[in-house]
């Protein structure tokens, strides 16, 4: 699928974009005919010496658009004499580096890719069929793979977030990727609690809790090789676990099937979330995967997926106890909502 479905091409300050596409057959050569200023991230990295954190410094982002009229969408295709990011007049899957990035340039290194998921600007991610399902993993697993390789990265983070009641600055259905020059600091923690575990009792620590979970009352749904739940610890109101039965470190790990399964098993998810409130809930996911060079029996593959919406008319808001301290404060028993997400894929506005 490498060939006629995937082609990378130069934007016209120099940035990398690729289209991968649902099959052969697409013509994706047009070119950026943008006059852009040459693209000069500036980024720094500052160590927090008391918890030995890495803090990102990005200020050339505080001018990047910021919820634009949908006629101004950036994300859109080129079309009708309007220029945006992606300069073919229609595409399925594109992925280019960020014009406003939290990471990359010589200071910082690194690098920060956005990831467009279809070119209607009105859809989401819970509404794609299977087979742009299957060219977003495929994107997906390319760029973990591509990014791994450049100098200095450590670290993959492949995510979303959706709503700009958390932030999203852009209503096009896209995601992003960080290639972080460090592992962060919850990964780092969580490679070091696996490791205590590994050598006290012996096995990977994600794979016992899984099987503790499956055998709980949180699970919302699961497929021959895929889980979803509700943690038995949940942070946000509704925070769902998605993780492969096999251990997997990375999504480049899975094969072509499994992938297809984990993704469909992630869009059910979503579509809960959809049915859980009469309106859409905005959502931040990511993937779960094994640091750069880190060693893979210690990592442990999984999706991610939370709204910080607790009620129809009520957010969760990060305050002292959260940011301060560090210690999240739930308002919805983990197996409450794991009962209302159930329920959600059955009779929800998004069910299947
Ligand atoms: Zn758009």
């Amino acid at each position: 699928m490498d060939g006629d479905a995937q082609r990378a091409v130069r934007l016209a300050d120099g940035r990398e974009l690729i289209y991968f596409d649902d099959g052969p057959g697409h013509d994706r050569s047009a070119r950026d005919r943008r006059d852009l200023p040459p693209f000069a991230p500036s980024s720094q990295l500052r160590l927090d010496p008391l918890l030995d954190e890495w803090v990102i410094v990005a200020a050339h982002r505080q001018h990047r658009t910021n919820l634009p009229a949908a006629d101004a969408c950036p994300l859109c295709p080129s079309a009708g004499g309007r220029r945006t990011e992606i300069p073919a007049p229609g595409y399925h899957v594109v992925t280019f580096e960020n014009r406003y990035p939290s990471l990359g340039g010589p200071p910082a290194g690194g690098r920060c890719e956005v990831v467009c998921f279809t070119d209607e600007h009105g859809s989401s991610f819970s509404a794609l069929p299977d087979r742009r399902l299957a060219t977003v993993a495929r994107a997906w697993t390319h760029r973990t793979r591509e990014l791994s390789r450049l100098p200095g990265v450590r670290y993959v983070f492949v995510f979303e977030n959706r709503g700009d009641e958390i932030g999203a600055t852009l209503q096009h259905p896209h995601g992003q990727i960080y290639a972080y020059p460090f592992v962060p600091s919850r990964v780092a923690r969580a490679a070091e609690v696996a490791r205590r575990y590994r050598e006290e009792r012996g096995g990977c620590l994600p794979c016992a809790v899984v099987a503790a979970e499956r055998a709980g009352g949180r699970v919302v749904a699961e497929t021959g090789r895929f889980v979803a739940f509700v943690p038995e610890a949940a942070r946000w109101p509704f925070e769902v676990h998605i993780h492969p039965l096999r251990h997997a470190a990375s999504l480049p790990d899975l094969a072509e099937d499994e992938q297809a399964e984990l993704m469909a098993l992630y869009r059910d998810v979503l579509r809960r979330f959809e049915g859980l409130f009469e309106r859409p809930a905005p959502y931040m996911a990511h993937l779960d995967q094994a640091p750069v060079g880190g060693d893979a029996g210690l990592a442990h593959l999984s999706m991610r997926v939370f709204t910080p919406r607790r009620a129809a008319d009520k957010l969760k808001y990060l305050a002292a106890s959260e940011s301060g301290a560090g210690a999240f404060i739930n308002d919805v028993l983990p197996e409450d909502a794991a009962r209302m997400l159930r329920v959600a894929g059955s009779s929800g506005p998004g069910a299947v």
